[in-house]
């Protein structure tokens, strides 16, 4: 028996990237999925498809993260659809990489309402739904913890906000036997930071592996988050960064 067998999780931004590769990395250890996107309709089907193929259950919704509105729907059509929900992987989120004065305040809400807003509400509504042995996991980043390089400064502060989130988060629902944990990958190649980008060659410098890293080494640690064996782990903020952060 696969360890997350009759166990259903909602990945949001689960169309391409870490989240895609999460969403078929706990689909391969027995769980039913629902992933949500915004514009990718074709590579959401594809992602929905390739599960189907293993003989999980799947499906896709959009909702962008920064609607509130659709956020909860999605919790709800997932719990409608799937029959329970026992994993929320909080992973959309974006960056608009530019210096903080040239950032705008427009950009800045963006950013925000994807990155925190969106895991406040996703998490809110999921919670609801959320029994013993539940999972809160939320992708961060290596930048909420320390800081290398200049531009990214939005987007750091709303990793560092999702950082304190978990931590907050951990000792409301640790009673019910709920975690709730944050996963903060380092440079992974994906078209939000794609090993090939201008940006790679300081990021790569700075691991000490000397390499970037795939989505696979990401989902390896939310699945194990994931499971039950995971059980004494919460309010933690986990690296897979290549030891950016050593
Ligand atoms: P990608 O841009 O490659 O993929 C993003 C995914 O999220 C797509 O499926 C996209 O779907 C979806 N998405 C984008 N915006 C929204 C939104 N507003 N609402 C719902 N879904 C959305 O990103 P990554 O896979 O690289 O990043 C995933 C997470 O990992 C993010 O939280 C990011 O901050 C974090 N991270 C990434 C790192 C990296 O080096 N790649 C490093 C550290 C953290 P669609 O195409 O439909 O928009």
């Amino acid at each position: 028996m696969s360890k997350l067998n009759n166990k259903v999780a909602l990945v949001t931004g689960g169309s391409r990237g870490i989240g895609a590769g999460i969403a078929k990395r706990l689909a391969a250890d027995g769980a039913n999925i629902a992933i949500t996107y915004t514009k990718g309709a074709e590579a959401a089907q594809a992602v929905v498809k390739e599960i189907e193929s293993t003989g999980r259950k799947a499906i896709a919704i959009q909702a962008d993260a920064a609607d509130a509105a659709a956020v909860k729907a999605a919790v709800e059509k997932t719990v409608a659809t799937l029959g329970r929900l026992d994993v929320l992987v909080n992973n959309a989120g974006t960056a608009i990489p530019k210096t903080f004065e040239e950032t705008t305040l427009e950009e800045m809400d963006r950013v925000i309402a994807i990155n925190v807003r969106g895991v406040f509400v996703a998490t809110q509504a999921a919670l609801k739904h959320m029994k013993e042995g539940g999972r809160i996991i939320t992708i961060g980043s290596c930048v909420g913890e320390r800081m290398m390089t200049p531009g990214l400064v939005s987007y750091s502060a709303t990793k560092g906000a999702v950082k304190m989130f978990t931590q907050g988060l951990s000792r409301e629902v640790g009673g019910r036997g709920i975690t709730v944990n944050n996963v903060q990958p380092g440079p992974i190649d994906t078209d939000l930071n794609p090993a090939a980008g201008d940006w790679a060659e300081p990021q790569v410098a700075a691991t000490a592996l000397k390499r970037y890293g795939h989505v696979d080494e990401v989902s390896a640690l939310v699945s194990f988050v994931a499971s039950p064996e995971a059980s004494y782990i919460t309010g933690a903020n986990l690296t897979v960064d290549g030891g950016t952060n050593a």
